[in-house]
């Protein structure tokens, strides 16, 4: 406290001791020992790549269990992109027909009726009159927003993809109800 160099060995944030000559790594702008650079959830030794959340830094499968969305469909987390319907989340493969079990593509029409997803061709087989069900139908903002995260430019273009099929539905669906 005295003056004394401040420059010369920054200190871990991690223990918060002088790093000195111990092998370091620069990360969220702060100085960390190699062996301090922990994932805080389960304390495994991040080496090669990192996920950081509100200041805290996680391994992948600690920050894809907290963060990350349970499919809708099968139950696992998603660790990649994410198809969007409403607030449930799937993977690509499981973005699926309840009815005839046709995978739906991020540029197709689809319609989300009591938490159950329909292709087109079922929804307008199926329809009744309370299409009003329907507007579930768009992407909420912090689908998009959750997809900043570090590693997430794929999802972010996929998200991007879903909002734009979501309006495509809606508009297609408003059609149906004339
Ligand atoms: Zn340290
Ligand atoms: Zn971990
Ligand atoms: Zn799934
Ligand atoms: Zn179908």
């Amino acid at each position: 406290m005295e003056g004394s160099s401040t420059k010369g060995s920054p200190s871990c944030a991690g223990c918060l001791n002088n790093i000195g000559e111990d092998d370091s790594i620069s990360a969220l702008d702060q100085e960390w020992h190699t062996d301090c650079f922990r994932c805080s959830a389960c304390d495994c030794t991040l080496s090669k790549w990192y996920m950081e959340r509100d200041g805290l830094l996680f391994c992948e499968r600690d920050y894809w269990t907290r963060f990350g969305y349970a499919c809708h469909q099968c139950a696992e987390v998603i660790t990649g992109p994410v198809m969007a319907a409403g607030a449930l989340r799937y993977h690509p493969e499981c973005f699926q027909c309840a009815a005839c079990g046709a995978r739906v593509a991020a540029e197709q029409p689809y319609a989300l009726v009591e938490r159950r997803l329909y292709c087109e061709p079922c929804y307008v087989c199926t329809e009744r009159p309370r299409a009003r069900a329907l507007r579930v139908l768009r992407v909420p903002a912090a689908a998009l927003k959750d997809s900043e995260g570090r590693c997430a430019g794929k999802m972010a273009a996929m998200a991007g993809a879903v909002l734009r099929a979501a309006l495509a539905v809606c508009i297609q669906l408003t059609c149906h109800r004339y």
